[in-house]
């Protein structure tokens, strides 16, 4: 049998970190297997999901701009999937093209690790973002029986839009309504590109954060945000983004390739340097 082969599709996906973590993983438990890049032109990307149980792949994840896509190329989806219409991991199982999304996984996985207890004081969190990975917080979030959640966006429509999928417990608003909403807030997650790299900085006024709330922050380039910053200097705990992309890469590991990788320290270092020179450049 020839060594498993899994890659990330996405356009463009020149700077995904998912080969560095696979490859670290494979290395680790010495798995003759690879991961590599497939950058799939958009109108090239329907044939391609279509070709994946005829290839060489055992499988793969689903970057921007193709989670929704993928969903729309499965035969098969897990329950999460369906819930968010969003696929980041692909496998095939008797010939058939199936997916599933571990974003969710990610996002409370590393959220639980790093405030253990953060559930149990959460009652109120804003979400500030209305995209795939807010749709992916927000459905981690009523997994978890939060009782409020606001959804601020900059186009209050796609805020909207989430409230009415989710059906429950979702409040829309704009970003102008944010003040209003922190002294309530014991959860505050950026869910927007904003504060990445190349991005103007997520400019909340942090003064009236209700006192002991988190801030989670799931853009990773930088480590450290200007947000994260602002939160550490007020002495909000705060989380970064790092550890929901390694986390979410640990299902589809082990689906591909039969072994369940953990997320040790020497892998975050490894992916935490990297993203450093790329903050640096
Ligand atoms: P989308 O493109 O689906 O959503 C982008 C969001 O950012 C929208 O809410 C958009 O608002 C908002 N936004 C963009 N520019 C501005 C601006 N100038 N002012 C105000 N709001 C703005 O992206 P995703 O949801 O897929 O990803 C968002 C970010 O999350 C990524 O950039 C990435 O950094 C991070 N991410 C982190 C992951 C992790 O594992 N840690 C996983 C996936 C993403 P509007 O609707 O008004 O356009």
């Amino acid at each position: 049998m020839s060594s498993p082969l899994a890659c990330v599709i996405g356009h463009p996906v020149a700077h995904s970190r998912s080969p560095m973590i696979h490859k670290h993983w494979l290395a680790a438990h010495s798995i003759a297997g690879d991961y590599v890049r497939e950058d799939v032109p958009p109108g090239a990307i329907e044939a391609f999901f279509d070709s994946l149980p005829e290839s060489r792949y055992v499988g793969g994840n689903v970057t921007v701009p193709y989670k929704e896509i993928a969903f729309q190329k499965v035969a098969e989806a897990d329950a999460v999937a369906k819930t968010l219409g969003a696929i980041n991991t692909l496998w095939i199982e008797h010939g058939k093209l199936c997916g599933g999304n571990s974003d969710v996984y990610g996002f409370l996985t590393h959220l639980d690790q790093s405030q253990p207890s953060w559930s149990a004081r959460t009652k109120t969190a804003i979400i500030v973002g209305a995209g795939g990975v807010a749709r992916a917080a927000i459905h981690g979030l009523l997994e978890r029986n939060i009782q409020n959640i606001v959804v601020a966006n900059r186009t209050l429509a796609r805020a909207e839009n989430l409230a009415t999928h989710f059906k429950k417990r979702v409040t829309p608003a704009v970003l102008a309504d944010l003040p209003a909403h922190l002294a309530n807030a014991d959860l505050l997650v950026n869910a927007t590109s904003l504060g990445m790299k190349g991005e103007p900085p997520l400019d909340i006024n942090l003064a009236t954060l209700k006192k002991g709330a988190v801030v989670y922050d799931l853009v990773y380039v930088p480590l450290e945000t200007k947000l994260l910053a602002d939160a550490r200097r007020r002495g909000f705990a705060v989380v970064d983004g790092l550890g929901m992309l390694l986390h979410q890469a640990a299902p589809a590991f082990e689906r591909w390739f039969g072994v369940r990788p953990e997320v040790t320290p020497a892998l975050r270092a490894l992916v935490a340097a990297d993203i450093e020179r790329e903050s640096a450049r």
